[in-house]
């Protein structure tokens, strides 16, 4: 009784912290031509043996000349967006991370939660043209722009709320004599199930979020004047998600997949043909 209420709560507040966190923007479907298309330039791509490396004196002018671009543009789809979801900050700083040693880009917080977008040394030197800088300068702003810390807080919440809720009946049962059940049942489980939940409740929209951000990445880009396309293969590199000191880099939270190129593909013929981004509600 007691049990498949606690069951029921925690089920329902999971679902709810889940559900509120679907993606703001639509992610165009795929035809069959943009997956074609995604599919040579993808094998086309990984198929390049030798790869260039920029020099850090390139890479520092290349860093300057576009963000003074692109974060124009992303600012004023971040002020649209706070227009109608509540404000929020837009004029983020776009940092070098002259500390980390992988190729690695990323959007987080500062020790005093202000949000902002960094780009590490390696990174910026595997960058071969301003259109791949663009886009994932484009893409780091569309996770701001669409919430996903937030969003990824929430649903980390919802999980461990689920997994606590699963814990205490799994528990409870335990201490009712069920002799199928484990019988181990403490606070230290109940901890790391949270942490377990957490981490599945995180991961759940991850894929979406990567593509609503590509979706983001792909108008910034075009506006400010550079080639999403071009910039989106990138992500068709193949390389290590971890350095040997366990660091991840932007791989290992970005995996190569030809959908993602597929779906900028997509939304450049979109917004070719006049079709603009398009906000859920
Ligand atoms: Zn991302």
């Amino acid at each position: 009784m007691k049990i498949g209420r606690l069951f029921k709560a925690g089920a329902v507040i999971a679902t709810m912290g889940l559900s509120a966190c679907g993606t703001s923007y639509t992610v165009p479907s795929i035809s069959a031509g943009s997956e074609a298309a995604a599919k040579t330039m993808f094998a086309q791509e990984r198929a390049v043996t030798k790869r260039r490396t920029t020099s850090s004196n390139a890479a520092a002018a290349r860093f300057d000349r576009v963000v003074s671009r692109v974060k124009p543009v992303a600012m004023a789809f971040c002020q649209q967006e706070a227009a109608k979801s509540g404000a929020k900050p837009c004029d983020l700083p776009v940092l070098v991370d002259t500390k980390m040693p992988v190729a690695n880009a990323y959007h987080t917080r500062d020790g005093q939660n202000r949000p902002f977008v960094a780009f590490t040394v390696p990174m910026l030197m595997q960058i071969e043209n301003d259109d791949e800088l663009a886009f994932i300068l484009g893409h780091e702003y569309g996770h701001h722009i669409a919430d996903h810390l937030k969003k990824g807080e929430q649903q980390a919440l919802a999980g461990a709320i689920l997994m606590g809720a699963l814990t205490a009946t799994s528990q409870a049962y335990a201490s009712q004599g069920n002799p199928y059940r484990y019988t181990g049942g403490d606070s230290a489980e109940m901890q790391r199930n949270m942490a377990l939940g957490a981490a599945v409740g995180q991961k759940a929209y991850s894929q979406s979020y990567e593509l609503e951000s590509d979706v983001l990445a792909t108008y910034i880009t075009k506006q400010a004047g550079y080639d999403p396309v071009k910039g989106a293969k990138f992500f068709a590199r193949p390389a290590a998600a971890k350095t040997s000191n366990g660091n991840l880099s932007f791989w290992g939270t970005h995996p190569p997949d030809a959908k993602r190129l597929a779906t900028v593909i997509e939304t450049a013929n979109a917004a070719d043909a006049g079709q603009g981004l398009i906000r859920k509600k």
